[in-house]
């Protein structure tokens, strides 16, 4: 049976998520999301996703909302969790990818690794590592989980990126490549 992943995009609805240099966050989060399922799909992975559009299975209630995303990846028996973010900073200098883990010396911080070196690697981002957080969706989720930081809208030259369609291609494909190199389909 393939690899089952849960790729989360974070954000929706009402909730546009951060918003700098004029890009929202939560269409570059759907557009990276969309390719990086289309890749996994083609790739031989087991994909579900929330939300495939702006809206798509958004609860109004922002914890009704981060349990639901939690919740539906636990009934389905994900084997891995994914979720797509980018960030912001009261630093416009701030820049660079990083992966949050729930706790580290675990097998997601393995997983957040090999994405973090591979997006590094293919889109010479700044290495910001793998780090702890009590994200709600790391929390609850019962398989291994990692939320991605794709880059700062805050800083004008990484918000140009991110909303570049090429760079959103480039980035699904270096989170794939970070993926596969972890875990076969
Ligand atoms: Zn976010």
């Amino acid at each position: 049976m393939a690899t089952k992943i849960f790729i989360d995009a974070g954000h929706g609805g009402t909730d546009p998520g951060a918003i700098g240099n004029g890009v929202i966050e939560q269409y570059v989060n759907l557009n990276v999301a969309n390719e990086l399922a289309r890749l996994l799909r083609q790739g031989g992975y087991s994909v579900m996703q929330y939300r495939t559009t702006p809206t798509e299975n958004v609860l109004p209630g922002k914890n009704d909302d981060l349990r639901n995303r939690a919740a539906m990846a636990n009934d389905w028996g994900a084997d891995y969790f994914i979720s797509i973010h980018t960030n912001s900073s009261p630093n416009p200098a701030a820049n660079g990818f990083e992966a949050y883990v729930y706790r580290l010396g675990t097998t997601a911080e393995k997983l957040g690794q090999s994405i973090v070196d591979s997006m590094v690697r293919q889109l010479g981002s700044k290495d910001n590592g793998v780090r702890q957080a009590n994200f709600a969706v790391l929390r609850r989720t019962r398989m291994p989980a990692v939320l991605l930081e794709l880059g700062y809208l805050s800083n004008p030259t990484e918000a140009l990126n991110l909303y570049s369609p090429a760079w959103q291609k480039a980035a699904a494909k270096a989170i794939y490549d970070g993926i596969y190199n972890f875990v076969k389909p």
